[in-house]
């Protein structure tokens, strides 16, 4: 059996955590619902990380173009290294020469479920997941509704990554005329840019209402 310890082998392998303020992981999930993430990482190349929490571990996917709302578009997806749960609140700067040195932004962030209604929707997700067709509801506070990730190649060779295409379907919240990408470029939890981020600008928070 493969322990939630054995699953980040890969990840914990790929950085020095004297040297990164990325976590170790191996922490527990504090919601009995399932977490949902992007961050927007501007590594060597820019893309988005989509992170959707699985028996204990954040199952990654690089998506160099970002998620797109239009159903019509499939957005490249390569599987990447499991990452721990509590990445997913990791916003900051990787020290450059370091795996992944660059920016990262909590671009958007919630939960997911199945998308099949009946029966477990852990096990449903565990099912899609592993034959590759992974179908799932978004409720982030920027992406919602109904989405597939469809594996292409390269799954069970260990020297290549797995390919996989994010698309969107069609639903109440697929909108061809809205870029997410392009319409959101600030933080979704420190309202900050990547520069902000970058120099190490404070969270902007919202002012409270005074009287
Ligand atoms: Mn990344």
């Amino acid at each position: 059996m493969t322990t939630r310890a054995d699953k980040l082998t890969t990840y914990r392998r790929k950085r020095d955590f004297t040297r990164t303020r990325e976590p170790a992981g191996g922490g527990r999930s504090k919601s009995s619902k399932l977490a949902y993430v992007i961050q927007k990482h501007a590594a060597s190349r820019l893309h988005y990380d989509l992170r959707l929490e699985l028996d204990g571990v954040m199952k990654s996917w690089a998506v160099p173009k970002g998620p797109s709302l239009d159903p019509s578009v499939k957005r490249l997806a390569i599987h990447v290294e499991d990452h721990p749960i509590e990445y997913n609140r990791f916003e900051g700067t990787i020290p450059a020469g370091e795996y992944g040195g660059g920016t990262v932004m909590v671009w958007d962030y919630g939960t997911y479920t199945s998308a099949n209604g009946e029966g477990d929707p852990e096990q449903a997700l565990r099912e899609g997941y592993r034959i590759g067709d992974f179908k799932f509801v978004l409720r982030g506070k920027r992406l919602r509704g109904s989405w597939v990730l469809v594996r292409t190649k390269g799954w069970g060779d260990r020297s290549r990554q797995g390919q996989w295409l994010l698309i969107k379907h069609r639903d109440d919240d697929a909108d061809p005329d809205t870029d997410p990408v392009a319409e959101y470029l600030t933080s979704a939890t420190s309202g900050r840019t990547m520069e902000e981020i970058a120099e190490g600008k404070p969270a902007k928070r919202p002012r409270k209402p005074r009287g």
